[in-house]
């Protein structure tokens, strides 16, 4: 499928400041890729993608997760983190997405996890600093995106987590081993320095 017919399709799911959203994440997915060495044609692509599901109603995500046979744990956890590997199953049935590097970085983009690509962390940090994005912090993580990568990323798990944990909520074991794996590569990156 051509890139103006993925977006048709994929603005037609959603409300319209929704895809106000997935236009900042494009861009800035772009702007990333070429920062820190990824493909950005692939960046834009998971981008365009990556909240396809979103708004989705909870039964409809449950049923294709189900149907993916990629649920794992996720039924116990909460239904914000169904969208995403639900949006890379789309991807592939739907919208016809090979690339496996492509489905990864929809698929992880909400959870993340241990060993990320950099096409993974590139469209996962996007989704926290694009130019719609406001949350307390957010321009720290913008600032440092302008230099490190996995720190820039780490500082989004910790306001993801930290919100989290100010709520009472739980969290989901992926997002604590994707911010652990941050923190070893950042220490292997100051013993080399
Ligand atoms: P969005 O789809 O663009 O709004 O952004 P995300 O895909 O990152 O959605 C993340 C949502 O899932 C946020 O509202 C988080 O608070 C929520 N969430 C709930 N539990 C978890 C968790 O354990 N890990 C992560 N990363 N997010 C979680
Ligand atoms: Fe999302
Ligand atoms: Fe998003």
């Amino acid at each position: 499928m051509d890139r103006s017919e993925m977006i048709e399709r994929v603005r037609a799911q959603m409300p319209e400041r929704r895809w106000v959203h997935t236009a900042g994440v494009m861009e800035t997915s772009i702007e990333l890729a070429k920062r820190f060495g990824a493909d950005p044609v692939k960046a834009e692509i998971a981008a365009i993608l990556h909240d396809v599901a979103k708004y989705w109603k909870v039964e409809d995500q449950a049923r294709v997760l189900a149907e993916s046979g990629e649920a794992g744990d996720l039924f116990d956890y909460d239904p914000q983190l169904w969208h995403a590997p639900v949006a890379a199953y789309i991807a592939a049935r739907d919208f016809g997405v090979r690339d496996p590097e492509v489905l990864d970085a929809i698929r992880w983009h909400t959870s993340g996890r241990a060993g990320m690509s950099t096409l993974e962390k590139v469209v996962c940090l996007a989704d926290y600093i694009e130019p719609g994005r406001d949350f307390p912090g957010v321009d720290r993580i913008r600032d440092e995106a302008g230099r490190n990568l996995n720190r820039a990323l780490l500082l989004g798990l910790d306001s993801t987590i930290s919100f989290l944990l100010a709520k009472g909520r739980p969290i989901y074991p992926l997002t604590v081993e994707a911010r652990n794996d941050l923190i070893r590569l950042l220490d292997k990156e100051a013993d080399n320095a």
